[in-house]
C-alpha cells in the first residue's frame, strides 16, 4: 500500500488514481495524514476494503506524506564510504540529531539556497506505525508503517558554526523534501537491500544501497527506542550514502537554477528546484 498527503488529505493510491481516506471510508477515519499512523492497524484493516479510487492522481497536489511528526530522528555517518569521504570514523553508536519538524517540506517543493555550502543527502525514511519503546532489533520492523525518500538538505556553514550544530543547519525552511508517498513495508522483497541515489542536472551524484548502512534499520529502531519511545509518525532519516558536495574537491554546493532528483528503489522519486531565497 502506499499512502499520499493529497493537498493535506489522507490518500492512498489506487492505479492511475487516489483514494481519498475519509471519502472512502465513509468518515471512519478523517482528512488527517497523522491519523492514519495513530491508529495504524485500523486503518490498515479499513484501508484493505477500499476498492475505487475517488479521483486521478495529480503529483503536483503530493506534500509531505510523513507531516509534523512529534519526533524527527537523523543518523550521520551512517555509511562507511561516506564516513571515508567526511573523513570520519565509523562510531560505535548511531551519531543522531534532529531535523525540527517545521524544516520538512513535500517531494516536489521548492528548496531555497542561502550561500555557497547548501548540499545534497539522499537518504531512506522510515515512518513509525506504532509506538516503540525498547523494541528488539528482530521485532523493530514490525514497528514500521512504511518508507519514503528523503532528502537531508544540508547547509554545511551553519551546521558547522558555533564548532557544531547539526540540527539548526539541516532545519532552514524546505530542508527536509519526503515523498512522494509511504510505502508499506511488506511491498518490498528485502528492505534491508536498496538501491537509492540522487542526480543534481541528471548528473549522478549520489549512487548507493541501504545494505551498506552501518547501523541498518533494525538496529536504529532498537538503539534509539532504547533511549526514548518513537512515536507513531515519527521519522527516521537513515543516513546518507557517499558522494555529497562538501567533501568533493573543490567542493560543490547546490545553487539556484539546480534540478535535485532522488530515488530509491521499489518508491520511486521526488524532484526539487533550487531557487533564490525568497524575499
Ligand atoms: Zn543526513
Amino acid at each position: 500500500m502506499r499512502i499520499a498527503n493529497v493537498d493535506g488529505r489522507a490518500a492512498v493510491l489506487m492505479g492511475d488514481g487516489i483514494a481519498d481516506i475519509e471519502e472512502a471510508t465513509g468518515g471512519l477515519f478523517g482528512s488527517s495524514v497523522n491519523d492514519i499512523y495513530e491508529r495504524w492497524d485500523e486503518f490498515r484493516e479499513a484501508a484493505l476494503q477500499i476498492d475505487t479510487p475517488t479521483a486521478p492522481l495529480d503529483l503536483a497536489l503530493l506534500t509531505n506524506p510523513a507531516p509534523m511528526p512529534q519526533q524527527v530522528f537523523a543518523v550521520g555517518l551512517n555509511y562507511r564510504a561516506h564516513a571515508a569521504e567526511s573523513g570520519m570514523t565509523v562510531p560505535e553508536v548511531p551519531a543522531t540529531f534532529t531535523k525540527f519538524p517545521a524544516a520538512l517540506s513535500g517531494p516536489f517543493d521548492d528548496i531555497e539556497i542561502h550561500g555557497d555550502s547548501v548540499d545534497w543527502e539522499v537518504e531512506l525514511v522510515v515512518v513509525m506505525g506504532q509506538l516503540a519503546d525498547r523494541v528488539a532489533e528482530a521485532d523493530a520492523w514490525s514497528y514500521v508503517a512504511g518508507l519514503s525518500i528523503g532528502q537531508d538538505i544540508s547547509d554545511r556553514a551553519l551546521q558547522f558554526a558555533a564548532r557544531s550544530q547539526f540540527s539548526l543547519g539541516k532545519s532552514r525552511r524546505g530542508y527536509g523534501p519526503i515523498g512522494p508517498w509511504v510505502v508499506t513495508v511488506d511491498e518490498f522483497d528485502n528492505p534491508d537491500d536498496l538501491a537509492l541515489g540522487c542526480s543534481v542536472d541528471e548528473e549522478v551524484v549520489q549512487d548507493g544501497r541501504t545494505s551498506d548502512m552501518v547501523f541498518p534499520v533494525p538496529s536504529l529502531i532498537a538503539e534509539l527506542s532504547a533511549i526514548v519511545p518513537l512515536l507513531p509518525g515519527d521519522v527516521i532519516f537513515t543516513g546518507t550514502p557517499a558522494g555529497v558536495g562538501f567533501t568533493r574537491q573543490p567542493p560543490r554546493s547546490l545553487q539556484p537554477g539546480n534540478m535535485l532528483e532522488s530515488w530509491i528503489e521499489g518508491i520511486g522519486s521526488i524532484r526539487n528546484t533550487c531557487i533564490a531565497p525568497r524575499a
